[in-house]
Protein backbone atom coordinates (compact mmCIF):
# COMPACT_ATOMS: atom_id res chain seq x y z
CA UNK A 1 0.00 0.00 0.00
CA UNK A 2 1.35 3.32 -1.27
CA UNK A 3 2.15 5.94 1.85
CA UNK A 4 -0.43 8.72 2.15
CA UNK A 5 1.88 11.14 3.12
CA UNK A 6 5.50 11.97 3.31
CA UNK A 7 7.65 10.33 5.63
CA UNK A 8 8.49 11.77 8.36
CA UNK A 9 12.11 12.90 9.50
CA UNK A 10 13.39 10.24 11.80
CA UNK A 11 15.69 11.21 14.88
CA UNK A 12 19.09 10.07 14.40
CA UNK A 13 19.92 6.34 13.59
CA UNK A 14 20.59 4.11 16.77
CA UNK A 15 18.81 6.96 19.21
CA UNK A 16 15.21 6.50 20.39
CA UNK A 17 12.16 8.36 19.84
CA UNK A 18 11.32 10.64 22.47
CA UNK A 19 7.25 10.75 23.23
CA UNK A 20 7.17 14.32 22.02
CA UNK A 21 9.39 13.48 18.59
CA UNK A 22 6.52 9.80 18.46
CA UNK A 23 3.21 11.98 18.97
CA UNK A 24 4.51 14.97 16.40
CA UNK A 25 5.19 11.73 13.70
CA UNK A 26 1.61 10.66 14.89
CA UNK A 27 0.02 13.64 14.40
CA UNK A 28 1.95 14.24 10.97
CA UNK A 29 -0.21 11.46 9.40
CA UNK A 30 -3.05 12.71 11.01
CA UNK A 31 -3.61 11.06 14.31
CA UNK A 32 -3.96 12.50 17.45
CA UNK A 33 -2.21 9.77 20.45
CA UNK A 34 -4.93 8.90 22.82
CA UNK A 35 -2.50 7.40 25.17
CA UNK A 36 1.15 7.95 26.28
CA UNK A 37 4.06 6.77 23.55
CA UNK A 38 3.97 2.90 24.21
CA UNK A 39 7.92 3.07 24.41
CA UNK A 40 8.61 1.56 21.52
CA UNK A 41 8.11 1.96 17.55
CA UNK A 42 6.88 -1.58 16.90
CA UNK A 43 4.43 -1.37 19.51
CA UNK A 44 0.40 -0.53 19.07
CA UNK A 45 -0.35 2.72 19.57
CA UNK A 46 -3.93 3.69 20.28
CA UNK A 47 -4.48 7.25 18.35
CA UNK A 48 -7.71 8.55 17.01
CA UNK A 49 -7.84 9.62 13.26
CA UNK A 50 -8.62 13.31 13.18
CA UNK A 51 -10.14 13.09 9.89
CA UNK A 52 -12.66 10.38 10.06
CA UNK A 53 -12.63 10.15 13.74
CA UNK A 54 -11.82 6.50 13.78
CA UNK A 55 -9.99 5.02 16.71
CA UNK A 56 -7.08 3.10 15.31
CA UNK A 57 -4.02 1.23 16.44
CA UNK A 58 -1.15 1.91 14.65
CA UNK A 59 2.79 1.69 14.94
CA UNK A 60 4.77 4.50 14.89
CA UNK A 61 7.30 2.72 12.44
CA UNK A 62 4.37 2.92 9.81
CA UNK A 63 3.35 6.19 10.71
CA UNK A 64 7.05 7.62 10.30
CA UNK A 65 7.52 6.00 6.70
CA UNK A 66 4.31 7.87 6.23
CA UNK A 67 1.52 5.56 6.63
CA UNK A 68 -1.39 6.63 8.17
CA UNK A 69 -5.53 5.73 8.70
CA UNK A 70 -6.29 3.04 5.74
CA UNK A 71 -9.81 3.94 5.62
CA UNK A 72 -9.21 7.65 4.81
CA UNK A 73 -6.11 6.52 2.68
CA UNK A 74 -8.78 4.47 0.51
CA UNK A 75 -11.21 6.79 0.50
CA UNK A 76 -8.94 9.60 -1.03
CA UNK A 77 -7.87 6.69 -3.59
CA UNK A 78 -11.65 6.33 -4.30
CA UNK A 79 -12.28 9.28 -4.66
CA UNK A 80 -9.08 10.07 -7.00
CA UNK A 81 -10.30 7.41 -9.07
CA UNK A 82 -14.05 8.73 -9.95
CA UNK A 83 -12.39 12.13 -10.74
CA UNK A 84 -13.99 14.77 -8.32
CA UNK A 85 -12.67 17.87 -8.51
CA UNK A 86 -8.95 18.25 -7.61
CA UNK A 87 -9.99 20.84 -4.91
CA UNK A 88 -11.82 18.47 -3.10
CA UNK A 89 -9.36 15.78 -3.38
CA UNK A 90 -6.67 18.56 -2.06
CA UNK A 91 -9.10 19.32 0.57
CA UNK A 92 -9.13 16.14 1.61
CA UNK A 93 -5.67 15.49 1.95
CA UNK A 94 -5.03 18.87 3.52
CA UNK A 95 -7.84 17.97 6.37
CA UNK A 96 -5.45 14.90 7.29
CA UNK A 97 -2.45 16.41 6.99
CA UNK A 98 -3.30 18.77 9.40
CA UNK A 99 -1.51 18.39 13.01
ZN1 LIG B 1 -9.35 8.04 9.01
Amino acid sequence: MAPAYAPFPRPVRGSPWTAEEAAAAMRHVGYEPEEPYPGRASARWRCRCTTCGAERTPILCNASRGSGCEACAARARGRARIARTAEEYSVHLAGGAAA
